[in-house]
């Protein structure tokens, strides 16, 4: 998003380049990455949780839960709650896994949580989320960044499809 106007005075900017200063009050507006929250939910004997998305971007294809984080919340609120929202899983002792910068340059917050089962998923297709499944091999995902996080934590857990029975 390109900020038009001044973010103090409402005053319409006149330069590009950020921050921008403004002409009438003289502050500057700033443009920064916004938080956004990637949860890994490990699905036991299964592999992890990922969703078909139902909204722009990547409409259509599989991503890992993920979305924004409301005002008052902190991350590991916002996981549990879109966890719920999105796939219907109740989610427990959420940890941080690291940060990345996604290519619209927004900051992920990747976390994981606890194995849940698969008979605890009370999914069904939301404005979100059309449908769900299990990943037990490194696949690409619709972002890049849910793909390498993917691929990080399959690594680190020395898992594959011949290992993922036994989680
Ligand atoms: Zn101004």
């Amino acid at each position: 998003m390109n900020l038009t106007f001044c973010t103090h005075c409402g005053t319409k900017h006149t330069q590009n380049n950020y921050p921008k200063k403004c002409n009438n009050c003289e502050s500057e507006s700033f443009q920064n990455p916004i938080p956004v929250i990637v949860l890994l939910v490990p699905v036991a004997g299964e592999g992890v949780l990922i969703q078909k998305r139902n909204i722009e971007p990547a409409k259509g294809k599989y991503a890992l839960i993920s979305g924004y984080m409301d005002k008052g919340e902190t991350p590991e609120q916002t996981a549990t709650r879109e966890a719920f929202e999105e796939c219907g899983v109740q989610v427990k002792n959420i940890r941080h896994c690291g940060f990345k910068v996604s290519k619209s340059q927004n900051l992920l917050i990747l976390m994981e949580c606890d194995p849940v089962n698969k008979e605890d998923i009370k999914f069904s297709p939301n404005a979100e989320v059309s449908d769900i499944s299990f990943l037990n091999k490194i696949e690409e995902l619709a972002f890049e960044a849910h793909s390498e996080f993917i691929k990080q934590y399959f690594n680190a857990k020395k898992i594959d499809h011949k290992t993922m029975a036994g989680w």
